[in-house]
């Protein structure tokens, strides 16, 4: 019967909201209880559950079976409570989550799972995906996890959870989202011996047999979907993440958030520290520990900026910028054995190795910390870092949060409260001295929500570097300049949470604008392009 089936389906059900007039159209009198609650009561009930929940999994758990039951209110919830439930959906929960994926399975669809061994017919399990109307795809291979390293099949939790984000932070609708993960087996041995895995237990596979199985899925979701469909490469090894990025940059609307989108959010938020400081970028010697996908992508985006500020040879831009990886500073005598990647960054000086002798051999006054080593930004590091520089600029970012590289306080305290700080993973604003301190949040649901959301809204047909650029400084609706004076005050370089929405609808319109400037928009270009972007927003109601 009709009635039974809408209250199954997610994307229909409004439980107790249904009026009385619905519940005699649709035939469910009887199936619920007499009482009425509107969408507004829901979402003050749902978040009562919610915290009745004690451990955070538990509240993973909770969202994710509200998502299964009534997509309205899940994303009603997310909107109205982003701060309280992002964590949740995000890092770091997301990263338990997905540790423990296969255990925690609940047997509902959310999202496709493509296996090596349906090399040949990926195009039809995409036509399996109910909903035709796809526009934003989000696709891992599982391979580097948050910093959490190969969690196989089970990272499926961060395309998931990513996607929510494009919807409560940027209205991108839920059913022209679509998650994917790619499974082509797994090198982590616990998930290979755990009896619960749902993954393929074999090594995973490589070479061209893993590029061509890539390549399949990307042409089969263009021919599903249209040119325009936007690919979004999430959380995959850094052997592959840049090869392919460069390989399908120029033929999809794709991006590789841990590559471009950090370094859209890390570019915004070292601009917004000028407005603290009165330094400017060009200025700034940035030290990397990490020098991997985020690290490398951070570094080309910096040197970007720079080169579009000053005009200079974009090998000039990069002088000032070093990298660290696991074997020490990577510099010009390396290069032999230097992964391609790095090569841009491998100066002719010296080499150090290990954090404390480059930061006195470099004397930076940022460093970035994207190298998953916990803690590794000790007391002697933000004392030398302090002592050389009157705000250095503290940014541990790697995730979750158990593998952030100092924690706020521990940035403050040794810094005598001049760093200005940011991590990946939130944390809540701390006293110091008799001042409130505000710790930024350098995530990227400031950034790839709104670069989606502008892409769908131009039809854009690519993603370009000047994209990430854009969000993050070039318009007056860019990142940077959507930090309040306040939060500047407290030596805070990020926007609010509750204002997210407000953040990607800026990022939104500059893009947009930008792709119809540049000639990869295939939508037509509307009259006005704000209120054409805000009337793409999807708004949870009944
Ligand atoms: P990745 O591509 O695997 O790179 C990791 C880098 O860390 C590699 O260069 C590696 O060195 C280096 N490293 C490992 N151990 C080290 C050590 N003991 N000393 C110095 N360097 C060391 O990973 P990624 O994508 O760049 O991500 C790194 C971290 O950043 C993750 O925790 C991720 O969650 C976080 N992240 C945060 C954000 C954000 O919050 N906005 C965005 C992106 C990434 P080798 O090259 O020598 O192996
Ligand atoms: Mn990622």
């Amino acid at each position: 019967p009709l009635g039974y089936t809408v209250l199954k389906t997610p994307t229909l059900n409004k439980g107790l909201g249904f009026t009385p007039e619905e519940r005699e159209k649709h035939g469910l009198k009887g199936l619920l209880p007499p009482g009425y609650l509107n969408l507004d009561a829901q979402v003050l009930l749902a978040m009562e559950q919610l915290r009745l929940k004690t451990s955070d999994i538990e509240k993973y758990i909770y969202l994710q079976s509200l998502q299964d039951i009534n997509e309205t209110l899940y994303y009603a919830l997310l909107g109205r409570y982003t701060y309280e439930c992002m964590p949740l959906v995000y890092t770091p929960t997301v990263g338990e989550a997905c540790q423990k994926f296969s255990h925690l399975y609940r047997q509902t669809p959310r999202g496709l799972y493509i296996s090596i061994k349906d090399k040949g017919n990926v195009r039809e399990l995409l036509d399996n995906w109910p909903h035709k109307d796809i526009k934003a795809i989000v696709f891992t291979d599982g391979e580097r996890i948050l910093g959490l390293g190969d969690q196989g099949i089970d990272g499926m939790g961060i395309p998931v959870g990513k996607l929510a984000l494009y919807t409560a932070c940027a209205g991108v609708h839920p059913l022209n989202c679509l998650p994917v993960t790619l499974d082509v087996g797994t090198n982590n041995q616990d998930k290979i011996n755990d009896p619960f895995y749902m993954g393929l237990r074999q090594p995973r596979v490589t070479g061209q047999e893993y590029d061509d199985f890539v390549k399949e899925f990307m042409e089969a979701a263009i021919d599903a979907y249209g040119r325009q469909v936007m690919l979004q490469f999430e959380d995959f090894g850094n052997s592959n993440a840049f090869r392919l990025l460069h390989d399908w940059q120029p033929k999809a609307c794709c991006f590789n958030d841990d590559i471009q989108g950090t370094a859209s959010v890390v570019l915004g938020g070292l601009l917004a520290s000028e407005r603290i400081t009165g330094v400017e970028l060009k200025d700034r010697k940035v030290l990397f520990l990490g020098a991997g996908e985020a690290g490398v992508g951070i570094a080309n985006l910096i040197a970007y900026a720079i080169q579009q500020e000053t005009g200079d040879p974009i090998e000039k831009c990069r002088e000032n910028i070093f990298l660290l990886d696991s074997k020490g500073l990577v510099v010009k005598s390396r290069i032999p054995e230097l992964q391609h990647h790095k090569l841009l960054y491998a100066h002719d000086v010296p080499t150090a190795p290990d954090l404390i002798s480059a930061i006195k051999v470099i004397k930076p006054s940022i460093l970035v910390g994207v190298s998953t080593i916990t803690k590794s930004f000790n007391q002697e590091v933000i004392e030398t870092m302090s002592s050389m520089t009157e705000r250095p600029i503290i940014f541990a970012l790697s995730n979750p949060t158990s593998k952030a590289e100092c924690t706020p306080m521990e940035a403050y305290q040794w810094s005598n409260g001049k760093a200005i700080y940011a991590s990946g993973s939130p944390f809540e604003p701390v006293e110091f001295q008799g001042k409130t301190y505000i710790p930024g949040q350098g995530n990227n649901a400031y950034i790839f929500p709104g670069i989606g959301l502008g892409a769908l809204a131009a039809g854009s047909t690519a993603i370009t570097d000047h994209d990430m650029f854009i969000a993050a400084k070039a318009s007056q609706l860019a990142l940077a300049l959507q930090v309040p004076q306040e939060r500047l005050d407290a030596s805070c370089t990020y926007p609010h949470l509750k204002d997210i929405r407000q953040v990607s609808l800026g990022i939104a319109v500059a893009v947009a604008d930008n792709a119809h400037l540049t000639g990869t928009a295939s939508a037509p270009k509307p009259d006005n392009m704000e209120a054409h972007v805000r009337s793409l927003m999807y708004e949870p109601q009944y």
